[in-house]
């Protein structure tokens, strides 16, 4: 039984979320305490109880204190068991992050799965549905799985209401490199509004402009979706490499200015371009699961984050295995899954 203090490192759902991942990929039992306590509001909240009774429904695990607002729970990991299944958060909570709860146990798998997610599509703090499919997914597959992800409608905070499908086809998973993220080769910016003044979305592109200057004027577009997809906005600033493609995010809430989110996705996007690493800065600790699971791995990165650090850590408990990390000052840090 591993025990876990969920306040240390990142502090927040993450580490729940790998930690019942890697619960299921081992079949070790843990325990965690003080969950989320770095964070504002402590505790379960209805998204990580949805992808908690995701890994629980998919891997015939047993969890005692599974409930919003809890502080501990205890895991049992049972066998996984691929097949369709349906989650619904109920909130605005994040489809994508319940995904991170089951998609490496389910690719890893002795069948293929359809899964179908309900909740939010592009939520605060959490990776948006294009983040999924052209950054994440694209890499998996190059490890082997065939996973595809579908945006059936868009869902955002606080209503919710949004709906991802997945089709995992499991293979063994190989260890790659992912040093140089190749020619660059598209660029785009779009603001995505639904059920709100147009203006936000434009402002959001005037914004954005000004930090990616000599983006060319046609990579900036608007979009406007259907009003009873809204209220809600998202900023999605797309850079496509030979090798990668990195999309960064923004997203709209009330008493927070559209020039200030598009100030901060745009400088992200262009530190990461500038940076010339592979990874950004969220890809990073979504990598090193998947990794670990393929006994190692190597990519290069922008500075690391906590929630890497505290994955690294997570990883080497439950499996034994250690990444190292080379920081350089002024280059792409250098993640090597496996090594000492
Ligand atoms: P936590 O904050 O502990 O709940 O974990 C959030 C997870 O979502 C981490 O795996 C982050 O890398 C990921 N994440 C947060 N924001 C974004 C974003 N804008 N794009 C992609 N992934 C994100």
């Amino acid at each position: 039984m591993i025990i876990i203090d969920g306040s240390e490192g990142e502090g927040g759902g993450q580490v729940l979320r790998y930690a019942c991942a890697l619960a299921l990929l081992t079949g070790t039992p843990f325990t965690i305490e003080n969950i989320r306590g770095g964070r504002e509001k402590p505790g379960l909240m209805r998204q990580h109880v949805t992808a908690i009774e995701a890994a629980c429904v998919i891997g015939g695990a047993e969890c005692s204190g599974l409930a919003v607002g809890s502080n501990s729970i205890s895991f049992r990991p049972g066998r996984v068991t691929p097949g369709d299944y349906h989650f619904a958060v109920g909130t605005a909570g994040s489809t994508g992050l319940v995904l991170q709860a089951i998609l490496v146990p389910l690719m890893m798998a002795d069948g293929p799965s359809r899964i179908v997610i309900e909740g939010g599509t592009h939520a605060m703090a959490a990776p948006p549905f294009e983040f999924t499919e052209r950054t994440l997914l694209p890499i998996i597959n190059r490890m082997g799985p065939t996973v595809q992800a579908r945006l059936i409608r868009h869902g955002f905070f606080p209503r919710g209401g949004g709906r991802i499908e997945i089709d995992i086809a499991p293979a063994p998973l190989r260890a790659i490199e992912c040093i140089e993220r190749g020619e660059a080769y598209g660029r785009s910016v779009t603001a995505l509004v639904a059920g709100i003044p147009f203006d936000v979305a434009e402002r959001e592109l005037k914004t954005a402009r000004k930090i990616l200057a000599d983006w060319p004027a046609e990579a900036f577009a608007t979009r406007q979706l259907p009003a009873e997809f809204g209220p809600g906005n998202a900023l999605l600033i797309e850079t496509a490499f030979e090798h990668v493609t990195e999309v960064m995010s923004g997203f709209g809430k009330l008493g927070v200015p559209a020039e200030r989110l598009a100030q901060t996705a745009s400088r992200r996007a262009a530190g990461y371009v500038g940076s010339g690493a592979f990874a950004g800065p969220y890809l990073q600790d979504q990598l090193l699961l998947p990794f670990a699971m393929a006994g190692g791995g190597v990519f290069t990165t922008v500075k690391i984050s906590q929630h890497s650090r505290t994955a690294i850590e997570l990883i080497r408990r439950f499996i034994g295995i250690d990444t190292a990390i080379v920081e350089v000052e002024d280059g792409p840090c250098r993640v090597a899954v496996g090594k000492a």
